[in-house]
């Protein structure tokens, strides 16, 4: 199997291409590649290319780009999850790397009512981005942004905008049936461990949002958002 590199866009430069170091690293020392092997690089926002190696030694490695294409992995939506922090990182940081295996977009961490932890590892959050985008064969990498309030979240646009909830008195949406149509971008809302307040559940509504369930069980705030991510991945990136 062809391996895929990461390079940013400034890394390309009429047709060449010079790896990240670490990315270089990779190649030299641990896949032992050499001058005129042909690898993918892809440049995260949404540049897929093919490549001949042609410098590949400890000052660095460079190859020429043979063919580019647009958008490889990437489904025909552009979903925003948003999910509150999570108390534990690992959770969070699971649900990063799931999130890039099924499409997602965007990623928002929420600072709600019941959120206990106000951040996370940027650094260590962009590798594993990064490592998921090469080993699942997108070309583009998720946005990931700083923690924003609850409250500023609600006034983001979208075409589709809902609030995944699981107390059954509130009027629900069937995720299914709203998927039933394409949508071009979605904004979905995770709560944290302890739930969205219902203050929150109703200020998301004045604000345009539907209420959507999951189904009869309570899940963990991660497993949630995937399995939303999932539906629109099941309804829509049919391929
Ligand atoms: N409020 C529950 C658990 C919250 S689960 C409690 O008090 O224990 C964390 C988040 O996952 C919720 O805020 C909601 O956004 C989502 N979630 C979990 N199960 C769900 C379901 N069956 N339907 C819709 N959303 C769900």
């Amino acid at each position: 199997m062809t391996t895929t590199f990461y390079a940013p866009p400034e890394a390309f430069r009429d047709g060449w291409v010079r790896l990240p170091d670490d990315e270089a690293h990779h190649a030299v020392r641990v896949l032992r590649h050499r001058p005129g092997d042909e690898v993918i690089v892809v440049d995260g926002v949404g540049g897929w290319h093919r490549l001949r190696l042609e410098q590949v030694d400890r000052h660095g490695v460079q190859g020429r780009v043979l063919e580019t294409r647009r958008d490889v992995g990437e489904p025909p939506y552009r979903l925003t999850v948003g999910l509150a922090l999570l108390k534990q990182a690992a959770r969070f940081e699971t649900f990063l790397e799931k999130a890039v295996e099924l499409g997602v977009a965007a990623i928002v961490p929420l600072l709600t009512a019941r959120t206990e932890r106000t951040h996370f590892r940027p650094e260590r959050a962009r590798r594993l981005l990064i490592a998921a985008m090469k080993q699942c064969g997108r070309s583009r990498l998720p946005l990931l942004h700083a923690p924003r309030p609850f409250a500023e979240v609600l006034h983001d646009p979208a075409a589709l905008r809902l609030l995944c909830h699981e107390q059954p008195d509130r009027p629900r949406h069937s995720l299914h049936e709203l998927l039933r149509r394409p949508v071009g971008d979605a904004l979905v809302l995770v709560g944290p461990e302890g739930g969205f307040t219902s203050d929150e559940v109703l200020q998301a509504e004045a604000a345009g949002f539907q209420t959507v369930s999951l189904g009869a069980r309570r899940l963990r705030a991660e497993t949630a958002a995937l399995v939303a991510a999932s539906a629109f991945l099941i309804c829509q990136d049919h391929r």
